[in-house]
Formats: C-alpha cells, sequence, structure tokens
C-alpha cells in the first residue's frame, strides 16, 4: 500500500468480464451444477451428498450448486489418495519438484481468470485477489527449490566406528481442511510443500468457497494427467460434520492441516489426538497494532487502515486492536476517522473498490452482534457500524471503537472490520495490552526508537508467532514460517522449515565395526554365548 497523507489508494486492473465469463473460465455455469468430489485424478461424476448453494457476496445471488460428499464417499477419496501417495513417495523428491514446477507455471497462466474468480465467490478485490495468486506461484517456486534441500542432520556418534544420521521420509496422505478467506493461497501453503515432501493430499475446503477449490482442482487435473502424480490431489467438498469429521477419524490421513477459528482447532487438537496423528493449526487472530509517540505516523495510518479495513477485516492477520501512546492518540485517531470515510466500498471486481462485502449472511450478523456487544460493554463508537443494505449483497461500514481493555468482547476476534482503539502512556504497558488476548498471530509496533523496536521483539515483547517493526499485522510474505501462539494453534505453514511437519523424521544409527558398544557407556555382557 502507497505511503499517503489521507489513505486513498485506488487499484487499477483490466476489465474484468461478466459473472457468467468469469465462472465459464473453469467450465462452470451461472446457476449450473457441478460434483464437489475429486479422485484418481478426476472428477466423481454424481456424488450423492446434500447440494450445496455458494453465493456472490456483493449480491446474494446463487452462483451455482456444487454436489458434495457423503462420509463413505471421503472413505473412498482417502484410500484412493493412499494408493497415490504410496507410488508418489517413490518418485525422487527433485522430480516431484518438477511437477510443482509445472503447477506453478499452470497458476501464472491463470492468474488473472483465479483472482476474478477469487473476487467473485470470495469478495475480496481484485487487487488482494491477485496477491493471493500470487502467492501460490510464489509458495511454488519456494517448493521447487526446497525439493533439492529435504536435508537431514548428520551427528558425531559417542560411539567408535558408528554414524548417527537424521533422514525425511515422506508422512502420507495430508488432509487440508481451508477456510474461506484465503481459499487458494493458505491450502497452497500447504500442498505446494507436501507435495515435494512425498505427500498426496485430500482437500476439504470451505463451503462458503467451493468453486474456487473446484478450479484450483481443474489445474491440479490437468498439471498432473498421465504423470507420475496423478491421483494426488484430491478433492471433497461437504460440511464440516459430514466431511470435515470424516477427514479428522480417517486413520488413512496422519496429518491434518486446519485453517479456521479458534473453536475449529479446539475440534481437531481432540479428534486427530485421540488417534494419535498430527495436526498443524492455524487459527484465529486479534491482532494489534502499537503506535508510539516517536512513530512516523504516516506509515501506520496507512499499515491500520490497510489491516483493520483490507479483505473487509476477514484476514486472521487483520488489525482488530490499536494500541496509540497518549501524546499522539486524539490526533492519529482523528486521521484514522477522516482516511476511512475516504475508503471506497463496493463491487470487489471494480478496480476503484477497496472493500468489497462480507462473506455471507451470517457474517453480516455476526458484525451486528459484535457492535451491539461492544456499546453494551461500554465501547465508545467513533465511526460506522452499520449495515449497507442499500448496495445489496453482505455490505458494512467500516467500524471503529474507542474501547477499554477490561471489556470482555476485546478479548475475542469478530470476523469483520472492527477496529477497537485504546490508549497507554508506555511501551511496557502496550506490550502487556498486545498480550493480554487468548490469541497470538500478529503484532506491529510502529517506532523510530531502536530501544523500543527491539524491546518489542525480544523475549519479554510481543508474544505473538509473527511481531513486525515498522509494518503492519497482515500481508505476511511466504519466505518466513507463517503462524501463530497459544489460542491460535502454534502451527507454522509455508516458507523456512515449515516443511517438516509435513514429513517424518527417522534417526538412524549405522555400526561399521565389529563390536557392539552400547550407548551410555552401558554394558550387557553375555557370558556363555
Ligand atoms: P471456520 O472455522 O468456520 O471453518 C474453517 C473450515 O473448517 C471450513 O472448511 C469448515 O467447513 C471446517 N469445519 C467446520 N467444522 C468442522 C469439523 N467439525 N470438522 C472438520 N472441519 C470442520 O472458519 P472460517 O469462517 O472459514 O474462517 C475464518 C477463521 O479462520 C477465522 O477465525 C480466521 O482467523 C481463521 N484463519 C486463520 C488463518 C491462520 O493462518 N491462522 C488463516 C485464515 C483464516
Amino acid at each position: 500500500m502507497a505511503r499517503a497523507k489521507e489513505v486513498e489508494v485506488k487499484v487499477k486492473t483490466s476489465p474484468v468480464g461478466s459473472k457468467d465469463e468469469i465462472l465459464r473460465a473453469f467450465g462452470i455455469e451461472l446457476g449450473g451444477s457441478v460434483s464437489g468430489v475429486a479422485r484418481g485424478g478426476a472428477f466423481v461424476e454424481q456424488p450423492t451428498g446434500p447440494k450445496l448453494a455458494t453465493h456472490d457476496p456483493s449480491t446474494g445471488k446463487v452462483l451455482a450448486s456444487v454436489a458434495t460428499a457423503t462420509a463413505a464417499e471421503c472413505g473412498a477419496v482417502s484410500r484412493s489418495a493412499d494408493e497415490a501417495f504410496r507410488r508418489w513417495r517413490m518418485v525422487p523428491a527433485p522430480r516431484r519438484g518438477e511437477i510443482v514446477r509445472r503447477l506453478g507455471d499452470a497458476f501464472r497462466e491463470r492468474k488473472q481468470d483465479l483472482a476474478r474468480l477469487i473476487s467473485l465467490e470470495n469478495g475480496k478485490i481484485m487487487s488482494e485477489a491477485l496477491g493471493e495468486v500470487q502467492e501460490v506461484i510464489d509458495i511454488c517456486d519456494f517448493a521447487v527449490g526446497l525439493s533439492r534441500q529435504l536435508y537431514g542432520n548428520q551427528m558425531h556418534s559417542e560411539r567408535p566406528f558408528h554414524r548417527l544420521t537424521e533422514q525425511w521420509h515422506p508422512l502420507g496422505v495430508v488432509g487440508i481442511i481451508s477456510a474461506f478467506n484465503f481459499p487458494l493461497a493458505v491450502p497452497g501453503w500447504g500442498w505446494a510443500i507436501a507435495v515435494v515432501c512425498g505427500d498426496s493430499i485430500v482437500w476439504k475446503p470451505s463451503s462458503l468457497t467451493p468453486l474456487i477449490s473446484i478450479a484450483a482442482q481443474k489445474i491440479f487435473h490437468e498439471v498432473t494427467r498421465s504423470t507420475e502424480a496423478e491421483g494426488i490431489f484430491n478433492l471433497v467438498i461437504g460440511s464440516g460434520a459430514t466431511t470435515g469429521e470424516a477427514l479428522l477419524a480417517d486413520p488413512l490421513v496422519p496429518l491434518i492441516q486446519a485453517t479456521g477459528s479458534c473453536a475449529l482447532g479446539e475440534r481437531v487438537s481432540t479428534a486427530v489426538g485421540k488417534r494419535g496423528a498430527r495436526a498443524i493449526l492455524e487459527l484465529g487472530g486479534n491482532n494489534a497494532v502499537a503506535v508510539l509517540d516517536d512513530a512516523d505516523l504516516d506509515l501506520a495510518l496507512s499499515a491500520v487502515v490497510f489491516g483493520a479495513v483490507g479483505t473487509a477485516g476477514q484476514r486472521c492477520t487483520s488489525t482488530r486492536r490499536l494500541i496509540l501512546q497518549r501524546g499522539i492518540a486524539d490526533a492519529f485517531v482523528q486521521r484514522l476517522a477522516r482516511a476511512y470515510a475516504t475508503v471506497n466500498i463496493g463491487d470487489p471486481l471494480d478496480g476503484e473498490t477497496l472493500m468489497g462485502p462480507l462473506i455471507s449472511a451470517d457474517a453480516v450478523e455476526a458484525f451486528l452482534d459484535g457492535v451491539a456487544t461492544i456499546k453494551a460493554q461500554g465501547g465508545e463508537l467513533l465511526h460506522g457500524g452499520e449495515v449497507l443494505p442499500d448496495r445489496g449483497g453482505y455490505y458494512v461500514q467500516p467500524t471503529i471503537f474507542k474501547s477499554r481493555r477490561d471489556m470482555p468482547i476485546c478479548a475475542e476476534e469478530i470476523f469483520a472490520p472492527i477496529l477497537h482503539v485504546f490508549s497507554v502512556e508506555t511501551l511496557e504497558q502496550a506490550i502487556d495490552l498486545n498480550n493480554s488476548v487468548p490469541q497470538g498471530l500478529s503484532s506491529g509496533l510502529f517506532t523510530t526508537n531502536l530501544h523500543s523496536a527491539e524491546r518489542w521483539l525480544s523475549v519479554a515483547g510481543s508474544d505473538c508467532g509473527i511481531a513486525n517493526v515498522n509494518a503492519g499485522t497482515s500481508g505476511a510474505e511466504i519466505g518466513g514460517a507463517f503462524g501463530g501462539e497459544k489460542a491460535t494453534g502454534g502451527g507454522r505453514q509455508a516458507g523456512s522449515d515449515a516443511w517438516k511437519a509435513y514429513m517424518r523424521r527417522q534417526t538412524c544409527t549405522i555400526n561399521y565395526g565389529t563390536e557392539l558398544p552400547l550407548a551410555q557407556g552401558v554394558k550387557f555382557e553375555l557370558h556363555d554365548a
């Protein structure tokens, strides 16, 4: 986002085409019906689970209907994914990387088409939708390099003529449960890495954004058809209660990557923990930006508006709490309210729009409930707070409240563009307030003071998985490991060494001597052997 006195960013995009053209680019008819289940490199023709209608959040109208999977059909999909895994794990990792390279190329070619579909079905603005596809391309590039760097350690053995080493093997079928708000990128952080690690995939996307996963699945089929990767990508669209629970219980699925609310995380940990499987949990956030008196305020303003209003407040990393040091607090809030008033709300496919709709009627209800609760608990409304019914669809106003930290609602993630503002005297108080909530995903401090910056990043600073200085809470790059602490789940995805969660580690001792010395000097000698 450009640095500006008042935040007024115009995003220019090319003409986007009509809604039926956007769908037809992936062989989907407006108002038509499509299969939401795929295994063995092809869609299942007539899955027998209930039909699911997907909506355009900018109008509330139905886009298409999706045939979902029953629990029994999910079982057949996992068995097929497990068979594909047994073949795929034998393919050398650099050759697995070559398939991911081709996938990255295919996503590059279809970037505009995919972004238009994301914007249509999810409601995020085109610039952010393009960024989401770019994230998939970037993680594919990262994964291709990784396919030659799945390194294990070599340790010096304490025993003579012994070698001690560690190696990484493919794990199995990875179940990817994804949220509506990053329908392509976050699952992509998982599958691109899992596939070079030698795993196969069963993807259960959000029921709010099924068409995006169907479009991606079509690309997987095109790229992997008649290759050694055929069948490694599988799809089960359906409700959490049916397809989600089927994945959680399936003994053929040793790893669940789950993105969603903290409540989902609790359910996944219990179900997966019970059968001794693993989970990568990427859950809700309640992210704060703290602005000190010595901060560059233009920079802070841009970051806060993008963080709180961007994606209509529907990012896990959205800025939900703003902590202002007393000296700049009043003036900053006034500038913020003026900046909010300039935000263009409208059709996400229109290049002039900065904020699109919420995802659903339920999300609008949650926004209204949130506003009412904040007021009831003593929050003072500074901006917004209303729905925009005249536009059709699920539009609300970006909203600012002056809140107090003892209001219980401030500890909750309301998945909407609502920002709580607090003021503090000192950096210590800002850190304490940042860390006071159950979630621990993302955080940002704005300061020009080196001591304050380092204090924020120190062991006694921000307790979040992501801690930034002079950068906002949202907009992470794929190169770092992404995830959060505490109720956010502790999982890590994407770059750095997040790949290790998608493989099984094996420690190997090789004795190339003629004696059998035991570790720690233990003696165990047989006398009459
Ligand atoms: P959600 O929890 O409602 O749903 C997420 C997914 O879980 C969906 O696919 C849903 O069908 C599935 N699900 C629901 N119940 C299930 C069950 N019993 N068993 C298995 N699967 C089940 O979340 P949402 O509304 O789609 O997304 C918003 C939430 O996701 C927010 O809390 C946001 O912060 C979080 N999120 C976190 C990250 C992160 O990386 N930390 C990224 C994106 C979104």
